[in-house]
């Protein structure tokens, strides 16, 4: 398990951790939201010790994760972290990237291994591909090929899925985070992409002025949403009587007391988001049709 204790990190004299304290347990995947800026990648790479901290501690089990100053090589070979911007060795295949740290005193196993992980990022036809001709996103898939291929406890990711088009992303997450669950592998995922979180993260964590604003279990946060930051990583939202309510909770009726002017509307797909104004505030909601801009309405919420 990691347990990061009282943890507070600065770069220089300005401080942009304070006071961190949570717990991961086996297995277990955490998502880490916030806002860009609020250090989501700073957290990782304090957890990954390549930073000294001003405080606290970070334990894997029993071992103490420490910075540079007490661990002259940075890293360990229970946790693998895959940085925003990944290094791979560009003049070499990706199955040799993969394989890079594999022992090649059993090269049946290595080539097996590699294998088995180029199926998991979707990226078997490329195996005898250089790195240096991949794409952004193809290169981000062997950068995470190559984090698990030594079977660590734990991962770190930062924005897995940045470099990597919405063609391929739905399924790759599917295969990461499936093949996480299923051999055991702890993971904590910075992300600002909700898709990453529903229906993958056991709990999420929200960064916000330098601490952590709530850390729970992700439909605890959707369905009760404490904040605005949070809410707002969901999906549109309103703040109506000092109420959050999501573009889709409020709904278009015959008749009620909340009487709106429809401002705009924008085709979302299977809904049409429609901006409108209710009593000088702009609130959103979700509706099954188009609304003519200039139309009176009828709002209710839950
Ligand atoms: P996020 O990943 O959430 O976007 P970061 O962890 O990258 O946030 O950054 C958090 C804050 O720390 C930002 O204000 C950023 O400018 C600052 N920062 C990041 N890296 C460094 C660095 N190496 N030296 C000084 N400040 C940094
Ligand atoms: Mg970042």
């Amino acid at each position: 398990m990691l347990q990061v204790k009282n943890l507070s990190f600065s770069y220089n004299k300005t401080t942009i951790l304070k006071n961190l304290n949570f717990k991961v347990k086996k297995g277990e995947h955490l998502s880490i939201i916030g806002e860009s800026g609020s250090g989501k990648s700073t957290l990782l790479k304090v957890l990954y010790g390549e930073y000294d901290l001003d405080s606290g501690h970070i334990l894997w089990d029993n071992t103490e994760i420490l910075g540079p100053k007490f661990n002259l090589v940075v890293g360990y070979d229970f946790m693998k972290y895959v940085a925003q911007e990944f290094d791979l060795m560009p003049f070499i295949t990706v199955e040799e990237n993969i394989g890079k740290f594999l022992s090649n005193f059993y090269p049946e196993e290595k080539q097996q291994r590699t294998a088995e992980l180029l199926e998991v990022v979707e990226l078997t036809p490329f195996s005898k591909t250089k790195v240096k001709t991949l794409s952004g996103g193809q290169k981000q898939r062997v950068a995470l090929a190559r984090a698990l291929a030594k079977q660590p406890e734990i991962i770190l990711l930062d924005e897995p899925f940045s470099h990597i088009d919405n063609f391929k992303k739905q399924s790759l997450r599917r295969s990461l985070f499936k093949y996480l669950k299923t051999h055991h592998i702890s993971c904590i995922v910075a992300t600002h992409d909700k898709d990453d979180v529903l229906g993958y993260a056991d709990r999420m964590l929200v960064l916000n002025d330098k601490q952590i604003e709530v850390n729970d279990i992700p439909e605890q946060l959707f369905k009760n949403p404490k904040t605005p930051l949070t809410a707002s990583f969901f999906g549109e939202f309103n703040v109506i009587n000092n109420r959050i309510v999501y573009a889709h909770q409020l709904k278009l009726v015959n008749k009620s007391n909340l009487k709106a002017t429809v401002k705009h509307c924008y085709f979302k797909g299977h809904y049409y988001l429609i901006e409108a104004d209710l009593n000088g505030d702009t609130v959103f909601f979700e509706h099954d049709g188009a609304l003519k801009t200039g139309k009176e309405i009828s709002l209710t919420m839950p």
